[in-house]
Formats: C-alpha cells, structure tokens, sequence
C-alpha cells in the first residue's frame, strides 16, 4: 500500500467511527439456498415494454417504473412506497442493492438510512456522489417486510426488471452491493466474501455489452462487523482503479 492510500485509510477509518469492536450478528435467512431454486423459477413477465430507440433515457425509466405497477411482485401490497432509483440518470456508475429498508421505503428512495449513509460516506473517498457521478437501485423495488431477506419468488419477480433497468443506464461499472445482488446478477452460488475479490463482467443488452463489474460488502454488514471495513477499504482502492484505467467518468 502506497503512502498515499495508507495516510488516506487512517483518514477513511476514523472517519468512520470505527472502533475495535466485532459483532458476530448473523441475519437469519435463505441466502444459501438463493440459486438452488432460481433457475426452476419462471420468470414473472414484466409487460413488453416499448422498445423505441429514439426515447430519451428519462423517458424509458418512466416507462420501466410504470411498467412495475403491473409486476406481480406478493410484497407490492405490504410496502409504503416503490422505491425506485436515485442518482445521475446519466453517470457511468450504477450500484444495486437488495432491498429497501425502512427509511427507504418511508422515504421512496434507495439507501437513505443508516447503511445508504455509510455508504455515500465510504464512496466519497474516491469521489463518488449520488448527485453527480452514479445511479443507485435495488434488485427489490419494495421493502420486504421486517427487513427480511429477499425470498427466490421475490428476486425473480424484479429480476426482468433490473436487467432492463442496466439496460437503460448503460454503466460502464457496475457496484453490487451485498450477496444477494451480487449472487444474483453474477448468476453465482458463491458468498460475498468470496465473489468481491475478483472483478467480474455482467453482460448487458443481449450479451452485446460487457460490463465491469465490482461486488462490495453491504453497508449494513459493515455496521454489524465494523472490522470489515479494512477490506472494504481495498476494494474501494479497487473500484478507483478500475475508473481510472478505464477512464470511466466520474
Ligand atoms: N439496503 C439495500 O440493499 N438497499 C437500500 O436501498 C437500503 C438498504
């Protein structure tokens, strides 16, 4: 680690409040079992959107959000709000997540709580912000209930979705953030720890677009098990890297 970086992790990591303590907290749930179903799931069809090439991007994400009020998602009728996206529509940075949680189902935006300001927080230090250079989603457009974990059904209700939604973007990196967006958009059985050591490509429009793409720990991990936030560290100076070389806009 260059001088540079090891003087700006000392700033990244009291900035964060970081303590010496460690959580074990485990989230009880199904993420283990995620793609052992997913493949014999049929895919809800979301209704045929109008392909027309000369909409503006705005205008196909208004045609994507109100095409999800026909998605036959079971947590639709339990959620407050949609959440739909925030951010540049135009950057070259696009990050997803799972699912909202509260504040961002109160709010109708993603990562608006506690774990959306850590992470606007750690991505500031490589000069990432939502208003001018990425676009942030989630694999779930509703809460489900409890903050529990997407189910199989769930993700493959809104998966149509959010390969279309990359679509639109057009990113030229990908930030997938905690196991189950990356899993799913990876198409791996692999855990988070694992899949955000390597970089990956997720191909977009038909397999005519190869896109990089980074698997990060959630916010919401690193809250629990702070220690963590060393690792992310180095994956942070990753995803700086991979912009720069590929001169990717920020
Ligand atoms: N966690 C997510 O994955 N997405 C959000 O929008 C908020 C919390």
């Amino acid at each position: 680690m260059k001088v540079k970086n090891i003087k700006s992790f000392i700033e990244f990591y009291q900035n964060l409040g970081t303590t010496t303590s460690m959580t074990n907290t485990v989230r009880g749930n199904s993420t283990n079992l995620l793609y052992q179903d997913l493949a014999a799931n049929e895919l809800e069809k979301v209704p045929i959107l109008k392909k027309n090439k000369n909409q503006s991007k705005q205008k196909k994400l208004e045609v994507l959000k109100s095409s999800l009020e026909d998605i036959n998602c079971d947590l639709k009728d339990i959620a407050t709000n949609l959440v739909f996206s925030d951010g540049n529509i135009d950057s070259e940075i696009m990050l997803i997540g799972e699912a909202p949680g509260a504040e961002e189902d109160r709010q109708g935006k993603p990562f608006v709580g506690e774990a959306g300001k850590l992470l606007d927080k750690m991505l500031s230090f490589i000069d990432l912000k939502r208003e001018k250079n990425f676009y942030v989603t989630n694999i779930l457009y509703w809460r489900p209930p409890g903050n529990r974990t997407p189910n199989n059904k769930e993700i493959s209700q809104c998966l149509e979705s959010t390969v279309e939604h990359i679509k639109i973007i057009k990113p030229k990196l990908l930030i997938l953030v905690g196991g189950i967006a990356a899993k799913t958009l990876l198409k791996s059985q692999e855990g988070i720890t694992k899949l955000r050591e390597t970089i990956h490509y997720y191909y977009s429009d038909n397999n005519e677009t190869k896109i990089y793409t980074k698997a990060i720990f959630h916010p919401a991990y690193l809250l629990r098990n702070p220690i963590e936030k060393k690792r992310m560290w180095d994956d942070l100076l990753e995803i700086d890297k991979i912009i720069s070389k590929n001169n990717i806009r920020r």
